[in-house]
């Protein structure tokens, strides 16, 4: 009954599909999986699941939403979010992993491209663009198991970005079905309003059913570097001296807890290469509980010999003497490092335990205090996962984007990415709630020039205050793309009852 109700309203295509509640109320696993995501933490059910075939089908279902009295519609890319951006509380899911279309391309100038579906995963372009034509995008996540219409709506960042901008500024053209039903496709110049606004724009303004990424050639093989430091004050000088003027075409790191017994946190977490060791003796007596890691790679050919161009690099760092590891693997390999990671991490059961996450870009000129306030102090004994740190460069990415950054040139990444067991082997999810608030509290009353990455906020002045400056422009972009506030209701920045309002 439903299924024909559906089918009458929107009149899909051919390949979509669309998943109601079965019968007597029970959501069924499609509906169970959509009203969830990964930081597990908030949950609500929406009324369908939608599986569009094209863009013409997401227009019919933003369609049948503006006909509705309060539906809201939320695009699911792979639903990695950790505070329910992708939910849609009694509304519409598109499940956009159905728009997994991957075409090559040329773009006017003769630069080649992929054309993606929304729901494409960056693992998947990564495989189909180096195994089949030898090329690959230049800018991508730690993780790849994650939607580019997803990672396009936030950012994209990983160890690429201080030289090749977020993903977001790695894109020449959108297909976008805006919450008027609008479709459009944009570019820089043409709509280019409305593709800036979409890049980063956290689902608001339109559904991205298909971007087009340039692709450049694939290098064979990385050095693959990791240095130790002891102090936070060598590690951010280091770290900025090369993203300004390095020849790494990777430059990341993370804080790692100073000790030995703790192979997810310590010591053991650092070695990269087959038999490498960590040697704890090596490390200056009195450093403190935490040292700093610097990860780096260089592209290279086949027959060329990169050894003396990263020893010369190397020399100039002060990392400690010794605490060196490196390795030299494949593009591919490269860049699915974390695989090996998510592997443990289903094994052992936190994959799917709670992971309140948190992520911040603050500027340059507070690390060293954040440093000194708030890891220090507040997590000298890990996380039970990764706590990255590293810089990034303003210049590279579009002040146009809806994305807002610090104030300062250079600016850093801190992710606290937590993977516990589920609780009661790992601590309860509201301790490590309450410890983000306590690190929000501390970088507001030390007054850093921060902003959430992934920001997650429950009411319209927090995210008034969060775009600061760009607040009017996004509250303006929101009118003018998606006027019944029908799309990403699960971001919480607009309501579906209530038009936008500018102050
Ligand atoms: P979802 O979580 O499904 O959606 C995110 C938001 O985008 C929602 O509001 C949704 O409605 C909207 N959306 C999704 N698809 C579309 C679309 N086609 N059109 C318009 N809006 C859409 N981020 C980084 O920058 N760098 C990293 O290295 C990184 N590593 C990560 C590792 C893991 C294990 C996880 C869980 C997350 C990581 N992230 C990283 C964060 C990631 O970028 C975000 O979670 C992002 O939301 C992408 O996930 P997704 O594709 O599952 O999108």
């Amino acid at each position: 009954m439903m299924i024909a109700y559906l089918d009458q309203q929107l009149r899909l295509g051919p390949g979509a599909e669309a998943i109601p509640c079965l019968g007597g109320g029970d959501p069924g696993p499609e509906l169970v999986a959509a009203s969830q995501d990964f930081g597990g933490v908030i949950r609500a059910l929406p009324a369908v699941v939608l599986r569009p075939g094209s863009a013409e089908d997401v227009a019919a279902a933003i369609r049948m939403a503006l006909r509705s009295d309060g539906l809201t519609i939320a695009a699911r890319g792979n639903g990695h979010s950790v505070a329910g951006q992708a939910l849609a509380p009694g509304g519409i899911v598109l499940d956009m992993r159905s728009m997994g279309r991957i075409e090559l391309v040329w773009s006017d100038d003769g630069q080649p491209c992929a054309d993606v579906g929304g729901g494409v995963l960056w693992g998947e372009l990564l495989e189909w663009g180096v195994r089949v034509h030898g090329m690959a995008p230049r800018s991508w996540t730690d993780y790849l198991g994650l939607t580019v219409g997803g990672t396009l709506s936030n950012a994209g960042i990983s160890g690429q970005a201080f030289r090749q901008g977020p993903q977001i500024a790695n894109v020449a053209e959108l297909e976008v079905v805006t919450g008027d039903a609008e479709r459009v496709v944009c570019s820089p110049s043409h709509r280019s309003d409305l593709f800036f606004a979409v890049l980063g724009g956290l689902g608001q303004f339109g559904i991205i059913t298909r971007a087009r990424i340039p692709l450049y050639r694939a290098p064979p093989l990385v050095k693959w570097i990791r240095v130790v430091y002891r102090r936070v004050e060598e590690y951010v000088a280091d770290a900025e001296w090369l993203v300004k003027g390095g020849v790494f075409d990777y430059v990341e790191g993370f804080a790692f807890v100073n000790r030995g017994d703790d192979p997810a946190n310590g010591w053991e977490s650092v070695p990269i290469g087959p038999g490498s060791v960590f040697e704890p003796d090596l490390i200056p007596p009195g450093s403190g509980p935490l040292l700093y890691c610097l990860e780096l790679a260089l592209h290279h050919d086949l027959n060329e010999d990169v050894d003396k161009k990263v020893e010369e690099m190397l020399r100039a760092l002060k990392y400690i003497n010794g605490l060196k590891f490196t390795m030299e693997v494949s593009y591919v390999e490269f860049l699915s490092r974390v695989n090996l990671s998510e592997s443990e991490s289903r094994a052992n059961g936190s994959w799917h335990a709670p992971h309140p996450w948190l992520n911040i870009l603050i500027s340059a000129s507070d690390i060293v205090d954040f440093d000194h306030n708030v890891l220090q102090p507040i997590l000298k004994d890990g996380i039970g996962g990764p706590m990255l740190v590293y810089p990034l460069l303003k210049s590279k990415w579009d002040p146009r984007m809806s994305v807002v950054l610090p104030d300062s040139e250079v600016f850093y990444l801190v992710a606290l990415l937590r993977c516990n067991q589920p609780y009661p082997i790992g601590p309860p999810a509201e301790e490590l709630i309450a410890q983000n608030r306590e690190i929000l509290n501390l970088c507001e009353s030390n007054g850093y020039d921060y902003k959430l990455y992934l920001p997650h906020y429950e009411s319209q002045p927090e995210w008034a205050d969060h775009f600061g400056r760009t607040w009017a422009r996004f509250v303006d972009r929101k009118a003018r793309y998606d006027s019944r506030a029908i799309l990403a209701p699960g971001q919480l920045i607009f309501s579906r009852a209530h038009p936008p309002s500018s102050s």
